[in-house]
């Protein structure tokens, strides 16, 4: 695999060591910078020639992974998530908003273009541990001067609002006339769409500012101002969409120059409901009396410690090192850490692919990462799932059903917003999965108050959803049907396993839920009770259909079925049809054909196993893996992290290896270039999922009451060592091939069980232990 060079002395910075322009749009998605709150894609400051980023298109509903991205280079992208459009065809869509990091410069006329320019010593980094990117380079003009410049920016982790871009130039060779242009670009599309209903400029007190209303009836405001050293007069232009500084000034030989500038954003629809324009003003106020060093330190500090609640560090294999911590970044730099409405989409606010959805990615594989290192966080994902509900009940009224539905494609209010009636129709297993990943975060945090304030009521819709869905056969057993698994190239099979499954939980939790409430705070339960209007009837019902709800097993082969019709789909001749790996599957074959063959987009039956690993034996484990396995196709990003964790946990290190080898590189593949559209950011969840639950065996809390690991050392590092949040208590493993480590750095004792042995680690104590 090729990679963007990982510079190994420092194990903190991804380096794109040429400018490529063919590499471009890729890097524009892997250099994202973020807080939650905003996400900016790495273009260029300067733009690339010739880009055109109002091109109008026409995206159609397509499925991403059948549909021709159009060819564009480059393209920008500046995300609040929660700030949204309504497309004709696609619905709710994540606004690309007007791009506020430009800085153009020209000298004696010659403009800066890494295109066009004579370039060298170009160097472009990302530093993860404090989410800064750094371009430098030494441009050398056809008139002789010779100026090294170097670019560095970054979305503050300490103020939501802000960005900061420093821009610094050295004069090392000649003299000359230097213009710069600096402001925000309101010629941008989201998915080739237009979708400001007015832009407005204007000037003020040393800042300029823009306003777009989105045709969703919301208001974004952003500001910029420039802090240079120097007496440079400033002048303002404002032209189609644009408004921008513009300066020229005689730099002579060996001279220096420093530009600091700041940008904010702000909106109708931020959380303290202030106006967006004080926002930008104040922010803008606030910050511009402080130096580049000590906003950046500000900003440093807060990731600091967001890397100490969840680095993983790996000694022995530097390339990995930096590859996981990739992941970790990006899920960081994704997640809205303070805001309950909005949660993380398919990719990771660093693209358009998904149109900013959000899907069972959230419950399944980014909400682990975050329950087990910073459960604040953790709840704002399953939180938002509550303020949605609302829109889920719309959901399941909409086709008849009773209780709440949650969409496969999910966005502000919760209503469906896939446009692919296929996934919107038949996806159901959402809905189960919503309520796993509240009664996850539950077990492992013990947050009791979440469960009776928030969860209760979920799991009692849900389930509701359930009862009606379902269908009694004439043998009075129960069935759920035309239903899509996992697997989306098997879309209406018949119970398919792993929705089953977690139907039946998500019904056998709503009774658990009750009784704890009851047990807890009686009189709770009791306005719970009213407020939901559950009776002692739906109890049972929803007890009857947990034991009724058909689990297709073939019991002479100790096989999970993915499906009850599944044996009787068509074998596919891989080879014949397959013709180059390197590309999907499914580009090769109809939909048609595949709806009806055996072939899995993704894991499906082991995606149920990754859940509940306490709920399946070994062997029913491996004789999953073993028949699943060949006939998958791992079309979804989501699949390989999960074929890594079943495989260490039925001790086949090879094939763990290998599944972990294709995750972890994924989005930094130069051949692949799969960041263009965006980070797969529920892969890098599943990244630190098959570190920790696979590798590392440490078993989820959904089933177990106790910490328990099983771990299988991975061949390609000496040693693994992570922070691990358990009901409150920071534990920290550290684990080679001889020994693991233990240290509770909580407050209370815990009981870790180890290859099925207990070991009681009282507050701030350490043990090792052999592992074998
Ligand atoms: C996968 C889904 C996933 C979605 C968003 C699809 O390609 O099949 O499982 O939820 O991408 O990541």
């Amino acid at each position: 695999m090729s990679q963007v060079s990982l510079i190994q002395e420092n194990n903190w910075l991804i380096q794109e060591a040429a400018f490529k322009v063919n590499h471009y749009k890729h890097f524009e998605g892997v250099f994202t910078t973020g807080n939650g709150y905003l996400s900016v894609r790495g273009s260029f400051e300067e733009g690339l020639k010739d880009e055109n980023q109002a091109e109008e298109y026409m995206r159609l509903p397509m499925n991403v992974s059948l549909e021709k991205s159009n060819l564009m280079v480059s393209k920008w992208g500046t995300y609040v998530p929660g700030v949204a459009g309504v497309h004709p065809l696609l619905k709710e869509v994540m606004v690309n908003l007007p791009w506020m990091l430009e800085f153009k410069m020209w000298l004696d006329e010659e403009q800066l273009s890494m295109e066009d320019c004579t370039i060298s010593e170009y160097s472009r980094s990302l530093n993860m541990q404090d989410g800064t990117l750094i371009r430098s380079f030494l441009w050398k003009t056809k008139e002789g001067q010779e100026v090294k410049v170097s670019f560095e920016r970054l979305v503050s982790m300490d103020c939501d609002h802000l960005c900061v871009q420093r821009v610094k130039l050295d004069f090392q060779k000649g003299s000359g006339k230097l213009k710069v242009a600096a402001g925000i670009n309101g010629n941008v599309r989201t998915n080739g769409y237009n979708h400001f209903t007015s832009f407005k400029s204007s000037e003020e007190n040393g800042f300029i500012q823009t306003e777009v209303l989105t045709d969703k009836g919301q208001q974004v405001v952003q500001g910029a101002m420039i802090l240079s050293k120097g007496e440079n007069l400033w002048n303002v232009k404002q032209e189609n969409n644009h408004i921008f500084f513009e300066t020229v000034m005689d730099c002579d030989s060996h001279s220096s120059h420093d530009f600091t500038k700041l940008c904010a954003i702000a909106t109708s629809r931020d959380l303290h409901g202030s106006d967006p324009y004080v926002t930008v003003k104040e922010t803008l106020k606030e910050h511009a009396g402080i130096t580049y060093e000590l906003l950046k330190n500000k900003h440093t500090a807060v990731w600091e410690n967001l890397w100490l609640q969840s680095d993983i560090e790996l000694k022995g294999n530097d390339q990995l090192q930096i590859s996981v911590r990739f992941s970790l970044y990006h899920l960081l730099r994704s997640n809205v850490r303070k805001d309950p409405r909005v949660a993380i989409d398919a990719k990771g606010h660093a693209g358009e692919a998904y149109f900013g959805r959000y899907f069972w990615d959230t419950e399944i594989y980014l909400l682990p990462f975050f329950i087990y290192t910073n459960p604040e966080a953790a709840k704002n994902l399953v939180l938002y799932r509550y303020n949605t509900l609302q829109g889920a009940k719309q959901n399941a009224a909409a086709y008849g059903y009773k209780g709440a539905r949650y969409a496969w494609e999910s966005g502000l209010t919760g209503e469906e917003q896939c446009p692919n009636w296929q996934y919107a129709d038949h996806e159901v297993h959402i809905t189960a999965d919503v309520a796993y990943g509240l009664w996850h975060y539950y077990k492992a945090t013990g947050d009791f108050k979440f469960l009776m304030d928030h969860g209760f009521e979920i799991l009692v819709e849900t389930a509701r959803y359930w009862v009606s869905r379902v269908y009694k056969n004439d043998s009075g057993v129960y069935e759920l049907s035309g239903v899509m698994g996992p697997d989306e190239y098997s879309p209406f099979s018949k119970n398919n396993a792993f929705t089953n499954y977690l139907v039946k939980f998500n019904l056998g939790i709503v009774s658990e839920a009750a009784r704890l409430i009851k047990e807890y705070d009686q009189n709770n339960y009791l306005s719970l009770q009213k407020k939901l209007k559950i009776t002692d009837e739906e109890y049972q019902q929803f007890e009857t259909l947990l034991g009724g709800l058909v689990f297709p097993k073939d019991e002479n082969r100790n096989l999970i079925l993915q499906s009850e019709d599944f044996e009787s789909y068509e074998e596919i001749d891989f080879n014949a049809v397959w013709k180059d790996r390197s590309k999907p599957f499914g580009h090769y074959i109809s939909q048609e054909k595949m709806y009806r063959s055996k072939c899995l987009k993704q894991a499906d039956i082991l995606t149920l196993l990754m859940l509940f690993p306490n709920g399946f034996t070994e062997e029913e484990m491996k004789s999953a893996y073993y028949y699943y396995e060949p006939i998958t196709t791992h079309d979804s990003s989501l699949s390989p992290s999960t074929h890594s964790i079943i495989a260490s946990w039925i001790r086949n290190q090879e094939e763990a290896e290998r599944f972990f080898l294709q995750t972890a590189g994924l989005d930094l593949d130069l051949n692949k270039l799969g960041a263009a559209e965006g980070i797969h950011i529920a892969n890098a969840g599943g990244i630190w999922q098959a570190i920790i639950h696979g590798f590392c065996g440490v078993r989820n809390a959904v089933q177990s009451e106790k910490l328990e690991l099983k771990p299988l050392m991975p061949s390609f590092v000496q040693e693994i060592s992570f922070p691990y949040l358990w009901k409150g208590n920071r534990i920290r493993f550290t684990l080679n091939t001889e020994k693991i480590l233990l240290e509770n750095e909580g407050d209370n004792q815990v009981v870790i069980t180890l290859k099925n042995e207990d070991i009681t680690l009282a507050p701030k104590t350490r043990i090792e232990k052999e592992l074998h």
